[in-house]
């Protein structure tokens, strides 16, 4: 329930037209009512006197007096206008209804998305591209339809139950008591079932987005499937969720047909009970043979509802699975949240402190233990060592993607954890080893950096990064060139030095190189080198390499191995401390090994 009301909150700015979409409901659920009431009238009536050359009857205080034909006339005359009012509000309501139920689709989307771009890190590491993006789309749109097809349901259902009950009572309160005697059993049957379904639908969901995180893979890593073969077992894997989803469908069909049947059963039970007491009561001569026809008329329009009712409630708890997994996604909170008294970090000269930093992904697993280190402004460090052992942490750790869980990291002695994230960021620039560019040209993409770029500063900034000639000689359509998603029309090499000239552009103090070079040949590497090299000027720069021939020159090198810092200082000195670094320095340089389990 409190999560209904919660639903019921997205409709609150469009209340004046969902109020007025629900008034144009309640005149068109009463509307059902016409028909029973008009062929009372001609069955009792008119047709009871079918000699009679003149018929007078009052209607709505006003004394009509014709022949049963023209009677007959008057009547169809007034059928087609009603209707064809009623047809016409019909189709108001539509569209009042239609746009008020767009709008909160529109803002739900919204609030989901927004409030996932504030999500941290350790949210994407949780859950998967399928489960976040089904909620987006599916869970939602189950959402918006609860708040509005099924409350106008709801409303229309319970205005008809009320209005026939009423009207029924008066004309014979026996008759619609047993009438409503089956209410019960049809209750009980709906309680016997929906727990079972509730479970049913809510590993659909689950099992769903799964499929989606698999469909989505084998779609991303087309190349990988191929180049590997293995079209069949992607297929296999995506075939053996299906299937299981496929088990749970034909179950829900199962206990859905078996409740509507049973319900179906109570339903004819209770028509033929009335048809043949009624029947009994016109013999009796307390009823009319019109009240009775009407009266059965009535019925369907008391059980329709009410079956409508009972399986909106299976809707609702169906719909109720989609909030617990769209409330569940925006009541998750942040795990790197700004502190409510953050700073604005100013112009920073780019000093960063590490002090006493220890870090775990998850609780049992702990990856940095106890690490210090000053890396002064315009220093170049770098951070070496075994692959696991903790780099890119260590530069995930600059960006703020995750707090540290204990010690503090200082930039020019603000404590990252009072700072704005967005004076943070502005001031931090990330090139990886496999960039991911944004659909879109490649302009688009280096303005990305920074989105109110001149084109000329673009066209610099791909200058430095080596990229303009390429960009210009190689692509048709040069700077307008669509990159494909995720840069899949560009070459490893040519995607590097587009996200370049996107950190160029951007402009930072502080410059993270996490293996940036390590997946390109050798002539990309001299270019991408040379736009690093240009990029580097002037900044704190952290590069995490492989090849130790890129890091020759770094001020200060941290080696490290499973999770600390063993080693400190510049290459010469570590080659004369001769421990880790110089091992791995002789290994790649083809020189004696003395240290073996570097490359562990
Ligand atoms: P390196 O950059 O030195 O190769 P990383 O810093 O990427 O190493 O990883 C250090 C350790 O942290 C590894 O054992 C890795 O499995 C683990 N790790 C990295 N990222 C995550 C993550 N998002 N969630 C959980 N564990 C992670």
């Amino acid at each position: 329930m409190k999560e209904f009301l919660r639903i019921l909150k997205y409709a609150r700015p469009y209340l004046p037209r969902l109020l007025f979409g629900f008034f144009l409901i309640l005149i068109i659920a009463q509307s059902q009512l016409f028909m029973p009431l008009v062929q009372r009238f001609v069955i009792d009536d008119i047709l009871s006197d079918v000699k009679a050359t003149e018929l007078t009857h009052s209607v709505f205080g006003y004394h009509l007096t014709y022949s049963p034909t023209h009677w007959l006339i008057v009547i169809l005359s007034t059928i087609i206008t009603f209707y064809a009012l009623v047809g016409l509000i019909s189709y108001v309501r539509t569209i009042v209804m239609e746009w008020v139920s767009q709008r909160i689709l529109f803002d739900m989307r919204n609030q989901v998305f927004s409030h996932l771009q504030k999500l941290s890190m350790r949210f994407y590491d949780v859950q998967g591209t399928g489960q976040i993006l089904s909620r987006v789309k599916e869970d939602v749109s189950s959402l918006r339809s609860l708040v509005t097809d099924t409350s106008i349901d709801i409303l229309t259902d319970m205005m008809m139950f009320v209005t026939v009950v009423f009207i029924m009572f008066r004309w014979s309160w026996k008759l619609t008591l047993i009438s409503l005697l089956i209410l019960p059993l049809v209750a009980g049957n709906y309680f016997f079932f929906i727990g079972r379904l509730r479970v049913l639908w809510r590993h659909l969901r689950h099992r769903w987005a799964d499929i989606s995180t698999e469909l989505y893979e084998s779609v991303a890593g087309a190349k990988v499937v191929k180049a590997f073969h293995r079209e069949n077992h992607q297929k296999r894997r995506v075939f053996r969720g299906m299937r299981q989803t496929l088990k749970w469908q034909i179950a829900i069909a199962k206990y859905r047909a078996a409740m509507g049947r049973i319900s179906g059963f109570f339903q004819s039970f209770g028509t033929a009970i009335v048809l043949c007491y009624g029947g009994y009561l016109v013999i009796q001569g307390e009823f009319t043979i019109g009240t009775l026809v009407a009266y059965y008329q009535f019925l369907g329009r008391l059980y329709g509802p009410m079956m409508k009712l009972i399986n909106i409630n299976a809707t609702i708890q169906e719909a109720m699975v989609s909030s617990e997994r769209v409330f569940g996604l925006l009541d998750s909170q942040p795990t790197v949240d700004e502190v409510p008294d953050a700073v604005d970090l100013p112009e920073i000269r780019g000093h960063v402190k590490f002090e006493n930093v220890t870090f775990y992904y998850e609780p049992e697993n702990p990856v940095l233990h106890h690490i210090s280190f000053d890396a002064k402004p315009d220093m170049m460090v770098a951070l070496v060592g075994p692959s696991g052992c903790g780099k890119s942490t260590i530069s995930n750790l600059i960006a703020r993607f995750y707090d540290p869980t204990e010690g503090t990291i200082y930039i020019d002695d603000h404590d990252l954890c009072q700072v704005t994230l967005k004076s943070l960021r502005n001031q931090i620039g990330i090139v990886l080893q496999d960039n991911f560019l944004f659909q879109g040209s490649v302009a688009e993409n280096i303005q990305f950096g920074r989105l109110d770029a001149t084109e000329i500063e673009v066209v610099e900034a791909s200058l430095a990064a080596n990229a303009h000639q390429f960009v210009v000689e190689e692509l048709p359509g040069g700077y307008e060139a669509e990159v494909g998603e995720r840069g899949m029309r560009l070459s490893g090499g040519q995607k590097q030095r587009i996200a370049i000239a996107r950190t160029i552009l951007r402009n930072p103090r502080i410059l993270i190189l996490d293996e940036a070079t390590s997946s390109l040949d050798s002539e990309s590497e001299s270019l991408i080198q040379e736009a690093l090299d240009t990029l580097m000027k002037g900044r704190t720069t952290f590069v995490i390499a492989h090849r130790l021939s890129t890091i020759l020159k770094a001020d200060m090198i941290l080696v490290m191995k499973d999770g600390g810092i063993t080693e400190k200082g510049t290459h010469e000195q570590l080659l004369e401390l001769n421990g880790l670094y110089a091992n791995m320095y002789q290994k790649q340089f083809k020189t004696k090994p003395q240290n073996i389990d570097w490359l562990n």
